[in-house]
């Protein structure tokens, strides 16, 4: 209301009054934004006040970068001016105390501190956003990994970095309210798990944290006072935060949490973790932080965390529609199923590339506008920092492509309201691997798994863009991997054919652990001689044929099997040996064809894991004919007598 005095006041006297309000005018939508392709079911009973925001830290200085922001109509804009065209209500910025070295060189990250803080805030409440500070009260970035004191404080006791947190967070706080920033909720700290500013027990970190809401009561007492933790996926961490938190008596509003699903356990955990909380200690209850990639790959030549080839959990594809998915279903989780759940943030959402062309090229704008996620000045403060410096690493979470115009998923901010359930279709087929032995049939799959528009799953047919002549070829072309293009739904379909080796050999590496169905022919008197189970002196697997002799010429076996059912072709057979100490040797590997010799190959024992393979090749077999395979071992033996290992027979086609 004093927004509309002031601006009514300045109206009347026909010229901005110097230190009242400036004028806002909000771009925030009340109604629906029509056009959208995105697919999204209405989230039910969201509050008016309910923050939709987002995270652009890294705003100036990817503006000074020369990174450009287009609104939907292709014109480039104010990127503020699109984020609340777009339904976006809330910005958040963190703030570091100091980041910047001695010669003022920036830290990275958007070189945050409370000017960029003050700058951002205005530009936000300029549109009708309003602003979350986000206090990590450390130099540079603070999460579960590191809370570092900020390097003024860093020899300071607890009792007096709570007396430097009351001091600069409302020194801070003075700034935004003298530049009348239209803040809505201050943190104390980020992702505090367990640590803040260096300290990281309770009794000391209670100084902090009541310090910090001391101050941001007494400068700003509309403000919601919060406090962040990362991970809900814990169990029972949240509520022993809560229980210390009440414990020490801490004046809050908030309990905030980070949410990320790659790493973050389900929302159902979520909503039971925080609802409890907002229940038992009559808490607020938001994320703080969320985001989702609509690719894997990067843009920015600087890998992202959510890349290719990582390890965590992907419950919705990554597409642009999996993003409206993601937020969709976090912002329900949060009005629907917990009590007092007031906010979804999504983390920078606008932290995209800053040039096209190269690493060398962004390198050197990360480095003088701190664009990138760390420089390499941070090393002083941040080893790892210093070390691993480079771009940004959510680039393909953002909500806007590399050339900064906006994606659809921007419009949930708007459309998480209303809904907006368009056709449904297919948005992501998911890659099939299949593998088949040479010479075997290729059978292609007649349907692919679909994830649609809606998040629903289904089977849908596929036509393969291959011809048989192609998978005739793959049959007979040896061990390779092929890729085949096809379409579903509208979308391209990837099958991976992996051609593998067939091995005709049954219980080819003794991993039953039995004799089954090798036969063994004994004609000498050996001391021991079976299956063994032993890793280390396998040559793959963990069990081998195993044989040990005391007495000098007593070792003298065979062990082969049958194959049958054969097609007609050329095969080709290896076994492998080791062993020692046995004096003269007759050893080789034999092939026979209906009972009549094929081929021989000599083997060796020497010392132990020295293994010897070898190989009987172009072994005529006709339609029908029976296959021996089998290993013949003769050992006279010196000393304490011959000892060996017999591991991995093969017997496959012969190209
Ligand atoms: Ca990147």
């Amino acid at each position: 209301m004093k927004k509309t005095v002031c601006f009514l006041s300045a109206l009347m006297i026909g010229v901005m009054c110097f230190g009242c309000v400036p004028k806002i005018e909000s771009l925030i939508p009340t109604e629906k934004l029509e056009g959208a392709s995105v697919f999204i079911k209405k989230v039910e009973n969201v509050p008016d006040d309910f923050m939709l925001g987002m995270d652009i830290s890294s705003v100036l200085s990817q503006e000074k970068s020369g990174v450009k922001y287009y609104d939907f109509d292709g014109n480039e804009c104010d990127l503020f001016t699109v984020l609340a065209k777009s339904g976006v209500n809330t910005i958040r910025v963190r703030v570091w105390n100091d980041p910047f070295d001695e010669n003022g060189n920036g830290f990275g990250g958007g070189n945050c501190d409370i000017n960029a803080a003050v700058e951002i805030g205005k530009r936000a409440t300029k549109v009708g956003m309003r602003l979350i500070v986000d206090f990590h009260l450390s130099d540079f970035w603070a999460d579960p990994g590191k809370q570092t004191a900020p390097r003024a404080w860093m020899d300071m006791t607890a009792e007096e970095k709570g007396d430097a947190t009351y001091g600069y967070v409302k020194e801070s706080l003075e700034k935004l309210k003298a530049a009348k920033v239209d803040v809505a909720l201050v943190q104390i700290g980020n992702e505090t798990d367990g640590a803040i500013a260096g300290e990281n027990t309770w009794e000391n970190m209670q100084y902090i944290f009541k310090a910090g809401s001391k101050a941001i009561r007494e400068v700003l007492p509309e403000a919601l006072v919060a406090v962040h933790f990362a991970n809900p996926e814990k169990a029972g961490t949240y509520m022993a935060y809560a229980h210390s938190l009440s414990e020490i008596e801490l004046d809050y509003d908030v309990f905030a949490s980070s949410y990320y699903p790659f790493w973050h356990g389900t929302l159902d955990n979520l909503a039971k973790v925080l609802n409890s909380i907002a229940i038992t200690y009559g808490k607020k209850v938001m994320v703080m932080e969320t985001s989702y990639a609509f690719t894997e790959e990067d843009t920015d030549f600087s890998g992202n965390t959510i890349g290719e080839g990582g390890t965590f959990t992907k419950p919705y594809p990554f597409t642009v529609q999996g993003q409206v998915n993601e937020f969709r279903d976090v912002v329900d989780t949060v009005v629907n199923r917990m009590r007092d759940g007031i906010g979804v943030i999504y983390w920078e959402g606008a932290w995209i590339t800053v040039g096209q062309n190269s690493w060398e090229e962004n390198s050197e704008l990360w480095e003088k506008y701190g664009s990138g996620w760390a420089t390499r000045f941070a090393a002083a403060y941040d080893p790892d920092a210093g070390k691993y410096y480079g771009g940004s690493a959510v680039d393909n979470q953002a909500l806007f492509g590399p050339d900064g115009k906006p994606l659809e998923s921007l419009r949930m901010f708007n459309l998480v309201k209303y809904g907006n359930e368009v056709p449904v279709k297919a948005d992501a087929i998911e890659d099939i691997t299949l593998s088949f032995d040479l010479y075997g049939e290729i059978t292609l799959p007649g349907t692919v798994k679909a994830v649609m528009n809606d998040d629903s799953k289904t089977e849908l047919p596929v036509v393969w863009n291959v011809t048989e002549a192609e998978l005739a070829n793959m049959r007979t072309g040896g061990v390779k991997k092929y890729r085949i293009e096809g379409e579903a739904g509208g979308l391209a379909a990837r099958l991976t054919i992996d051609m593998v080796e067939h091995n005709l050999v049954m219980n080819d590496s003794f991993e039953t652990g039995q004799l089954d169905p090798w036969r063994l022919i004994d004609r000498g008197h050996e001391n021991e001689l079976y299956v063994e189970k032993k890793l280390s002196d396998s040559l793959s697997g963990q069990y081998h044929m195993h044989f040990w002799s005391a007495a000098e010429d007593s070792v003298d076996f065979s062990l082969e099997q049958d194959i049958t059912g054969l097609e007609a072709g050329t095969y080709k057979f290896s076994m492998s040996i080791m062993g020692g100490d046995s004096g003269e040797t007759e050893i080789y590997i034999y092939v026979l064809v209906d009972g009549v010799e094929a081929g021989r190959a000599p083997l060796k024992i020497t010392y132990y894991n020295e293994w010897d393979t070898a190989w009987v090749t172009g072994i005529v077999v006709g339609e029908g004919q029976t296959v021996t395979v089998g290993i013949f071992v003769k050992c006279h033996g010196a000393g304490a007598g011959a000892w060996g290992k017999i591991d991995d027979a093969k017997f496959n086609h012969d190209n």
